[in-house]
């Protein structure tokens, strides 16, 4: 399992942890402050990211999770200091419209699994978080700040992280490269573009996306917030409509 998570560094004190031997190619984001480490999502769970975060710091960690997906609560087992949004409380104790079997369909669709992985013992994660995270809520991990940005469309308490100092925007599944989804019965295509347009007017230097490519620049925000609005004034923007492609991206609502 050596070769599992790949990691790089972005810029001082900030690492992302990166799962490419799945489709999904997942990243997780290490900020160190200097009272304490934030871990943005922590991955597929397939193998302990814990170790890894353990090899970038010496301070506490607290997990937070863009949102409650099986693909970015899977370490969360490891670190018991953990902060949710309010409205996916539920997906955390035993509501999640999934079951455990199609969550287990998916851990193994598509990867390059580690050998004698067991995806029976994989659980999907439940528990109850040390705190509810709200939109704007700022953390404060000692010299650096994250605000919460509450951008609910992909799922109802989808948050993107947004690190004003350095311009940094953590956007979790609401912005990547690659085939956004916007099908399932919990997202909302109406709310995804009030979130696009909400991101699309912060003063972004840099996009982490949770999936897909690194090579992602700020100017995606606004083509996207400009697609969403014109599938709006098409009509377009609701459940069945379809996948539209726009050659870099594509959502499937
Ligand atoms: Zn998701
Ligand atoms: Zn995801």
């Amino acid at each position: 399992m050596d070769n599992w998570f790949t990691i790089d560094q972005i810029d001082k004190g900030t690492y992302i942890i990166s799962e490419y031997r799945h489709w999904e190619e997942t990243h997780c984001y290490l900020l160190n402050g200097s009272e304490r480490s934030l871990i943005i999502d922590t991955g597929l769970g397939i193998c302990n990211i814990h170790h890894e975060v353990m090899g970038l710091t010496d301070k506490p960690v607290t997990a937070i999770a863009t949102h409650i997906h099986w693909d970015h609560v899977g370490g969360h087992e490891y670190f018991p200091d953990f902060y949710a949004h309010g409205d996916e409380l539920n997906w955390l104790s035993g509501e999640f419209p999934l079951t455990r079997e199609q969550i287990k369909g998916m851990v193994v669709d598509r990867c390059d699994l580690p050998e004698g992985y067991d995806v029976n013992r994989y659980e999907f994660f439940q528990g109850k978080p040390t705190k509810v995270l709200k939109d704007n809520d700022i953390i404060d991990i000692g010299d650096r700040f994250v605000q919460v940005v509450h951008t609910p469309g992909h799922s109802p308490g989808h948050m993107c992280f947004w690190e004003e100092e350095r311009g940094n925007l953590f956007t979790g599944d609401l912005v990547y490269k690659d085939t956004l989804f916007a099908y399932f019965p919990s997202t909302d295509p109406g709310a995804y573009l009030n979130s696009l347009e909400r991101v699309s007017a912060l003063p972004v230097k840099h996009v982490y996306p949770a999936h897909h490519t690194l090579d992602i620049q700020p100017e995606i925000l606004g083509r996207m917030r400009d697609a969403f609005r014109q599938l709006k004034a098409e009509g377009k923007l609701h459940h069945g409509s379809g996948t539209f492609d726009y050659g870099d991206w594509a959502v499937w609502l």
